[in-house]
């Protein structure tokens, strides 16, 4: 029997896995692995909640392949190691893999091609155009999403695959020995948050739900932090596929068509706007997976050379105050006890605490950044760097430095009460009116701290570093 290897990274499901499929179409038996690499799970930004949704997606992937006679083949180690002991012991013809664009990835990648003495076949699947694909009249990438958005519609997406999957395709595995499936304690984390469903089915099902419902409206309802922020299967207002994204238990293009869909069954120009809204956070995704791709030193460096003079302000119990929630500011403290307590917030939560992190505290978005990625279950290095890099003004399309977000008058616009008081049960007894800035109470709560710094202060402060840092 004549055997490939399909290497399973950021694409853990069966349907629209476009190297999967080419693996499945070369009419060899497909040996699907997954190698644990301590690399990527011993980083400063690896955390154990994306871990333990990991681990969960992993099983599911594993039950998915039993229905097809086969099985997860689990292995760790180096990955150009292991799969080149894996082609010798199995004989495998090829490898088929999908693109994935972190410098780690890249210089893995090339590794393991240069390694194998037989070939590496490498789809674009992660997004709907791949890095390269979109790029400016002179040949350069863009540096501004609009104009990236403007070529981007203008482009034709791939279809979602339409290969009908059959037990043939896969090798059954019975005399290839892999190891069990580790569980959080194995790979040294300790038992973490609970984290939601994991599968490409509860992927499928969130979807079909938001495109039932909630895209319609997205407009008017994604900024809003409802009252209910997070149950199963999913909060209101946004789709909360990121993290279903992020690890490919889901494909993009499965999510544009959906929306596409959708589009075309509804005449209401709202509804369409809407659609239209939510596609475009598809194409934000693209853009910062573009830019990291095309500008690797994001991940550790400013994107511009504008503020590498900025004097970010180096202290420990400010950041610790905002990592655990108890800045003073309820719009900041709810988000942050939200984020510990199910490694999620939704997109406008993030740029209100980034916004205070950097703007407010004045402390470095690396910070920032690495603390999101070590508690997000979404946490994905090209989204959350051009999130932070935004907030920070650093960035792309970023927020100039001297647009600051005022937490309260934030918190009076898109946060509900209830929402304060559901992660902050110390405002519990705090009229609707004053719980937005409760330390202006006669009596304020005891057991709430408050703030620690006066936003119009800091406000000035940090103006006045930025033009400091340029030279004005
Ligand atoms: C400081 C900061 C950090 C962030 N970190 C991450 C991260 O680590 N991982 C992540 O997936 N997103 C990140 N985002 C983007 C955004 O907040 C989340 O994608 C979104 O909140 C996820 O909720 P949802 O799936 O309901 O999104 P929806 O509003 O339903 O959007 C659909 C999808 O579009 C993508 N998307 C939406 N907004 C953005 C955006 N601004 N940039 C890139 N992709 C986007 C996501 O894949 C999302 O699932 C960050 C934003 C900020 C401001």
């Amino acid at each position: 029997m004549s055997v490939v290897l399909h290497w399973f990274r950021r694409d853990l499901r069966l349907s629209d896995n476009l190297a999967l499929h080419a693996a499945c179409r070369s009419g060899a038996a497909v040996i699907p692995v997954f190698i644990f690499d301590r690399r990527i799970y011993t980083a400063p930004r690896a955390g154990a909640p994306r871990l333990a949704f990991l681990l969960a997606a992993l099983h599911a992937l594993d039950a998915a392949l039993r229905q097809y006679g086969s099985r997860l083949l689990v292995r760790s180690g180096d990955p150009v190691a292991v799969l080149a002991a894996l082609v010798a012991e199995t004989g495998a013809a090829a490898v088929y893999l999908n693109e994935d664009y972190t410098p780690y990835a890249r210089r893995r990648d090339a590794a393991l091609a240069a390694r194998l003495n037989v070939p590496v076949h490498a789809s674009a699947d992660a997004l709907l155009l791949p890095p390269g694909s979109v790029l400016t009249g002179a040949g350069e990438p863009y540096t501004v999403y609009t104009p990236f958005r403007n070529n981007w519609n203008k482009q034709p997406k791939a279809p979602v695959s339409s290969l009908a999957l059959r037990a043939e395709h896969f090798h059954p595995l019975t005399e290839i020995a892999g190891e069990p499936l580790p569980a959080l304690p194995d790979l040294g984390f300790a038992p973490t948050i609970a984290v939601p469903p994991a599968s490409e089915a509860a992927a499928a099902a969130l979807l079909d739900a938001f495109i039932a419902g909630d895209i319609h409206t997205y407009d008017d309802k994604r900024n809003l932090l409802p009252a209910q922020p997070y149950h199963t299967p999913r909060p209101a207002g946004t789709s909360y596929l990121s993290p279903y994204l992020r690890l490919g238990l889901l494909s993009p293009r499965q999510a544009y068509q959906a929306a596409r869909e959708a589009y075309r069954h509804t005449h209401s120009v709202a509804w369409r706007e809407s659609i239209e809204t939510w596609v475009s956070e598809l194409t934000w995704r693209d853009f910062y997976m573009h830019i990291l791709a095309h500008f690797p030193h994001v991940l550790e460096r400013d994107f511009k050379d504008t503020y590498l003079a900025l004097a970010w302000r180096d202290d420990p119990d400010w950041l610790h105050a905002w990592q655990e929630g108890r800045t003073g500011y309820p719009v900041v403290d709810a988000p942050m006890r939200q984020l510990n307590a199910i490694g999620w917030l939704p997109n406008r939560a993030r740029m209100i605490v980034a916004s205070f992190l950097t703007k407010d505290l004045l402390i470095h978005w690396r910070h920032g950044d690495r603390y999101f990625m070590q508690h997000l279950i979404d946490g994905d290095p090209a989204a959350n760097n051009g999130g932070w890099q935004w907030a920070a003004g650093t960035g792309t399309d970023a927020q100039p430095y001297f647009r600051i977000f005022n937490p309260v008058s934030q918190s009076e616009k898109f946060a509900s009460p209830a929402y304060l008081r559901h992660w902050l049960p110390e405002l519990r007894g705090v009229p609707d009116k004053d719980i937005h800035a409760p330390w202006r109470l006669p009596k304020p709560p005891v057991d709430y701290p408050p703030p620690i710094v006066d936003h119009a202060i800091a406000r000035e402060q940090t103006l006045a570093a930025f033009k400091q840092a340029v030279g004005k």
